[in-house]
């Protein structure tokens, strides 16, 4: 379905990044991966979508928390594929401190990486996108996007503000062959979510799988936590021309999380 279309993954190294730049490059999309980690683990990453999916595959390991490195991100994508069309927003970070405790350094942060990251790879992606006639920009929020929880004030700060950025720029660029939409997971299992519960486990003196089953108690009516692939697959749809006309919106993949 996406042969000869390209998309950039901001940091999709690992977790739903990953997820989703595996379900672009099963319909075919070269792919630009991003990210940090080990380099003999990123490059396996790398190669095995290129054996997989026949796919051109590259890894380009900018630190999104700084705005040029987003602009040069975008650039040497469409360089390196002759154009940009799907533009994944998924890098981000968590730190969980009430906020009279939260380090400034950790606010900066969060926002630097879960919103302004977007601003900066949206900007320098939407000229090439119009001047084609065709482009997605999917931006990763969060159900804390639409709702807060205690703690997070940095994260839900950027979530909120990433959900904003999506509505503008879907508004802007609604006659142009553009979309823009925001996925709003609940609890998906990845190294984000397996910290959380880390600490969850420790400060409760209780054991891992009691601590993970109450952080989804708490919050996932499903009771189980959705799946890379599933978000993934979310990702793809927004691709589809049956989503030629979806934009602005924000999707819940939450279990029934903000229905309540
Ligand atoms: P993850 O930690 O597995 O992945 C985060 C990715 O971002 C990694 O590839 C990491 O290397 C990259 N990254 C971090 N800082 C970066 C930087 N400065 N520059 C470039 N890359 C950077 O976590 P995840 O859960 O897969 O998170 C992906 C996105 O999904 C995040 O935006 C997160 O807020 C969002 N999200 C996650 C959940 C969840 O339950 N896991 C729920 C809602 C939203």
């Amino acid at each position: 379905m996406l042969k000869g279309r390209s998309a950039l993954v901001t940091g999709s190294t690992s977790g739903i990044g990953l997820g989703i730049a595996r379900a672009l490059a099963r319909e075919g999309c070269d792919i630009m991966l991003n990210g940090f980690g080990e380099a003999g683990e990123i490059e396996k990453v790398r190669a095995s979508l290129g054996s997989e999916f026949g796919v051109k595959a590259l890894y380009n390991g900018a630190d999104v928390s700084n705005a040029n490195a987003c602009a040069g991100l975008v650039t040497e994508t469409e360089a390196r594929f002759g154009g940009l069309d799907v533009l994944v927003n998924n890098a981000g970070i968590q730190h969980v401190a009430a906020v009279e405790n939260f380090p400034v350094d950790r606010w900066d942060a969060i926002l630097a990486v879960n919103l302004s990251s977007a601003f900066h790879t949206i900007r320098t992606a939407i000229p090439g996108m119009k001047k084609r006639g065709w482009g997605r920009v999917i931006n990763i929020a969060s159900t804390h996007g639409l709702v807060a929880s205690v703690n997070k004030s940095a994260y839900v700060a950027a979530k909120h503000g990433l959900v904003g950025l999506t509505k503008v720029v879907a508004l802007e660029t609604a006659r142009t062959g553009v979309t823009c939409n925001a996925i709003c997971p609940g609890w998906v299992l990845t190294s984000l979510v397996k910290k959380q519960i880390e600490s969850r486990a420790r400060n409760g003196g209780i054991p891992l799988e009691q601590a993970e089953k109450e952080l989804l108690e708490e919050k996932q009516p499903s009771g189980r936590f959705t799946t890379v692939e599933e978000i993934g697959g979310l990702a793809v749809f927004l691709t589809s021309a049956a989503a030629v006309n979806l934009t602005g919106a924000t999707l819940p993949v939450d279990g029934g999380w903000l229905a309540q």
